[in-house]
């Protein structure tokens, strides 16, 4: 998994990827609103748009897998198997191959639970259901600890993010409740 922060923003385009001259923050004169960073020497506008990141709640009866990271930020904090969408793959395969890389765990995909945007970092996070297959768990080097927590177990305060937090929550509420096929869609502001 790459870099999941929310209390970081990206960094600013500092170069053109065309012709590697610096480029500069303005609105473009194209009709445009926004601030771009546009290329000086060749014009090229660089478009910067919201980055997708995708993960699973994987469950095992009452109880639901968590990763403790072995990476920074929230280093040691806890949190579902997630990370950045790559080229060429949707969203509900990239879900799987994280789970797959960070927790090494057998599992099947089930259905979409969660939306949720992060505007101020310009993420839309996505989480699926996956129904775990084995307790047993090989967990990449991105994971200090693979284990499963009920509800009362889960260390609430040690969740790495705010989007795992509201996503083990909906789960858990709809798991009480008996809801099954909510998608939740949540603004993280
Ligand atoms: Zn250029």
């Amino acid at each position: 998994m790459m870099d999941t922060s929310v209390s970081v923003f990206r960094t600013p385009i500092k170069h053109c990827r065309n012709c590697g001259a610096d480029v500069v923050y303005r609105v473009p004169d194209d009709g445009d609103t926004r601030e771009r960073a546009v290329c000086p020497a060749c014009d090229t506008i660089h478009y910067e748009n919201p980055l997708n990141v995708v993960g699973t709640v994987p469950h095992w009866g009452d109880k639901v897998l968590l990763c403790k990271r072995n990476i920074e930020p929230r280093w040691g904090k806890w949190t579902l198997p997630a990370g950045f969408m790559e080229l060429n793959e949707t969203a509900r395969d990239g879900a799987a191959r994280e789970t797959d890389e960070e927790a090494g765990a057998k599992f099947e995909m089930e259905d979409l639970i969660a939306v949720l945007s992060v505007p101020r970092v310009g993420q839309v996070h996505m989480y699926w259901r996956a129904k775990l297959l084995s307790d047993q768990f090989d967990p990449g080097h991105e994971t200090i600890e693979a284990r499963l927590f009920t509800e009362e177990e889960i260390p609430w305060d040690e969740i790495a993010f705010k989007t795992v937090y509201e996503t083990l929550k909906c789960y858990f509420a709809d798991r009480r409740e008996g809801r099954a096929g909510i998608v939740h869609t949540i603004d993280i502001v």
